[in-house]
């Protein structure tokens, strides 16, 4: 009798993954007025509408669209305000969960530090060996990105998996588990002031995350070049006119005047 093929081993699929951040979309989000502000949130109370029902407003947004404007906030109060009144909060304990704990700015630059380092780090262990150990211990508390990655199946046609993120955090450790799983590499946008992290999708090996950059950089770089050179002919020419007006002194000048090595 034959053995049934059971798909054990060496079966491999490939697979359509769809992973966003659901949440309530009702947040509204203070901050204070201090040099590092704190976000807090707060959810509108939901009131029943006169049929009875309630109405509760979902968000529903791409991973990689919260992570890039994430990135985006670089340090940036208004930014980081703006981003968590359209993404909702940092952390909440569970989906759909009704309240949230408040984060600094400076807690937000951190974690863009620590998320881009996670995104262009050659392994996902240096990461590790970077951080000191009050950082690991934060970073070790919720495994980050050594969990894994939950996913749901669905029994589709063909066949496809759901990540379905609870908030902001869970989104942007989601995408870069997805950046690297995807194996390209990634650099850091050579223009100073951009510094985006970006992927590389060819063998070029391109220093600028857009075209933009990459003109607004070669204009910069021309018009240093002009600065120097012109920096140079200024010099020149003041030389020039020096050695005009005090052309240098002749050998017959009177000694005593200048100490000459061995004369004390
Ligand atoms: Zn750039």
């Amino acid at each position: 009798m034959n053995s049934p093929k059971i798909m054990s081993k060496a079966t491999k699929f490939s697979i359509r993954i769809n992973p966003f951040l659901h949440g309530f979309s009702d947040w509204s989000v203070a901050m204070t007025d201090d040099d590092d502000p704190l976000f807090s949130f707060s959810l509108a109370p939901v009131v029943p509408s006169e049929d009875g029902g309630i109405r509760v407003g979902t968000m529903h947004h791409d991973v990689f669209l919260v992570r890039d404007s994430f990135f985006a906030i670089r340090g940036d109060a208004a930014n980081a305000l703006k981003f968590f009144e359209t993404f909702g909060p940092w952390r909440v304990e569970k989906k759909f969960a009704n309240s949230a704990e408040p984060v600094s700015l400076s807690a937000v630059v951190a974690q863009v530090a620590f998320y881009e380092e996670a995104l262009l780090a050659d392994s996902t262990d240096d990461v590790y060996r970077r951080y000191n150990f009050a950082q690991m211990a934060d970073f070790l508390k919720d495994f980050t990105l050594r969990q894994p990655l939950e996913m749901e199946l669905l029994f589709t046609q063909p066949l496809s998996g759901r990540i379905v993120c609870k908030d902001v955090e869970h989104a942007v450790l989601v995408s870069v588990f997805l950046e690297r799983l995807d194996g390209l590499p990634l650099r850091r946008c050579a223009r100073e002031g951009c510094e985006a992290v970006f992927k590389l999708t060819s063998k070029h090996d391109k220093r600028y995350c857009t075209v933009a950059c990459a003109h607004l950089q070669s204009v910069r770089d021309y018009n240093d070049r002009k600065k120097k050179a012109q920096r140079k002919r200024k010099q020149a020419t003041q030389q020039k006119l020096k050695e005009k007006s005090d052309p240098p002194r002749k050998r017959n000048q009177p000694k005593g005047r200048r100490l000459k090595h061995g004369s004390l």
